[in-house]
């Protein structure tokens, strides 16, 4: 088994660990937020703003949402804003950014910059495929990453695994279930691990009937039980594709087989996963549902700040449940133990291929039950690649973009 981010107190890793915390000369760890105007980039830089002794902002970058970054940026006072959709960009007049902050627009722009020395951790924020690239370039230079966009390790895992080994780049989960995987397996070695078990909310239709799913609505499906997120993820959430895609996150970033890892329902979100050893003991990370603590955690690793995440107010009792995922209910999850275990291109197609397939959702195109099922016919239907290069990636990602239309339709 392996991790790029190694224990706090663990000796002997063969990984370093993430710089420790304060860059040199005790400053601020400086931090670029890519993806900064969505949900993660906004809680944070609610982290970035609770302790500007301990970190600062270089860089801001967002696709289209340029009033909402200058906002960010006149309260953040960044080196850099990034707008990497030209078109938007062009609406910034030459007197709208604060002193000191200077403008970059393009994706190309976003891939140098992200490199800049100055800069001691990237949060990776960005939705969908469109992360990989920014997160490649950041991996690449050896920076420590905070992986809040699992679609590069659902696309891409072997690859940037062996690239991180490659040049010393550190990658530290922002996920929530996986931050409270990361911090179980400090109870033991690797190869101590019998299994590990990523809690899944249920999302909105946990109990809804079955049989009425083809009638849900965006509406209905955007409307999460526990947690506040960016429309894309929250869609994922209540067809459990997000579950899906957590299992081949969790495959690449720890380095174990897909038949240790395990779902299960937990409607509170507040054990956030386990790792069970080979002599019974169960870890777990508990913690209100809140972005910003794994978010913090993956900026100050391997210290432990205070911060603003919610906190438990234990005067008041509250129960946990636990079940089993009901297969018959939620397909997609199915489709990410496959995709875990075949690994190759089937992560990069399943990811594709849902992407396409939510957003056809999101504009009536699709019934909430045609995710799923369209998904699993792109992935049986492709031509599966074990080893692949980036190039053949991105060739499928484009190939079950376009497949989804007539698979969906079948
Ligand atoms: P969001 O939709 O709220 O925000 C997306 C951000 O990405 C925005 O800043 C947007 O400007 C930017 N963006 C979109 N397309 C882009 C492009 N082509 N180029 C550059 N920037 C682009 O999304 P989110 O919910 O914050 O999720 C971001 C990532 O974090 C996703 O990979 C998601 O799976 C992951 N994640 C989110 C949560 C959560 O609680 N929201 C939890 C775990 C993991
Ligand atoms: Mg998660």
């Amino acid at each position: 088994m392996s991790s790029s981010a190694s224990c706090p107190t663990a000796e002997g890793s063969s990984h370093r660990s993430a710089d420790s915390g304060l860059a040199s000369g005790g400053r601020p760890l400086s931090v670029a937020v890519l993806g900064a105007t969505g949900s993660i980039g906004r809680s944070t830089l609610d982290v970035i703003a609770a302790s500007p002794g301990e970190f600062s902002a270089h860089l801001l970058a967002a696709h289209t949402s340029v009033g909402h970054l200058l906002e960010q940026a006149h309260r953040l006072r960044p080196k850099w804003v990034v707008v990497v959709d030209p078109a938007a960009a062009a609406a910034i007049g030459a007197t709208a950014l604060p002193p000191g902050t200077r403008l970059a627009v393009g994706a190309d722009a976003l891939d140098d910059l992200v490199r800049d020395a100055a800069i001691d951790r990237v949060v990776s924020a960005i939705v969908g495929a469109a992360g990989l690239r920014s997160t490649w370039a950041a991996v690449e230079e050896g920076k420590t990453v905070a992986l809040a966009n699992k679609e590069t390790l659902v696309m891409a895992g072997p690859l940037v695994m062996r690239l991180a080994a490659r040049t010393g780049a550190v990658i530290l989960p922002v996920d929530s279930e996986h931050s409270a995987i990361q911090q179980a397996l400090c109870s033991g070695s690797g190869t101590e691990v019998r299994r590990i078990v990523l809690t899944a909310s249920g999302g909105p239709f946990r109990t809804r009937p079955a049989e009425t799913f083809a009638a849900v609505t965006p509406e209905e499906a955007l409307r999460h039980p526990t947690w506040s997120m960016g429309p894309k993820i929250t869609i994922d959430s209540a067809t459990m594709m997000n579950k899906a895609l957590e299992l081949i996150e969790a495959r690449w970033l720890f380095g174990l087989p897909a038949e240790k890892l395990e779902v299960l329902v937990h409607p509170q979100s507040i054990v956030h996963s386990m790792v069970e050893f080979v002599d019974g003991s169960v870890m777990a990370q508990l913690s209100p549902p809140d972005m910003r603590l794994p978010i913090q955690y993956a900026l100050s690793h391997p210290r432990r700040l205070p911060g603003p995440a919610r906190r438990f107010d234990f005067t008041r009792g509250f129960a946990l449940e636990f079940e089993p995922p009901d297969p018959a209910r939620f397909p997609a999850l199915r489709l990410g133990h496959e995709a875990a275990a075949r690994g190759g291109t089937a992560g990069a197609v399943l990811n594709a291929a849902n992407e396409e397939a939510v957003r056809g959702f999101l504009a009536g195109r699709l019934r909430f039950t045609d995710i799923a099922a369209a998904c699993g016919r792109v992935l049986d239907a492709h031509p599966f690649q074990a080893d692949p290069t980036l190039e053949d990636i991105r060739r499928l990602d484009a190939w079950a973009r376009e497949e989804i239309v007539t698979c969906s339709s079948a």
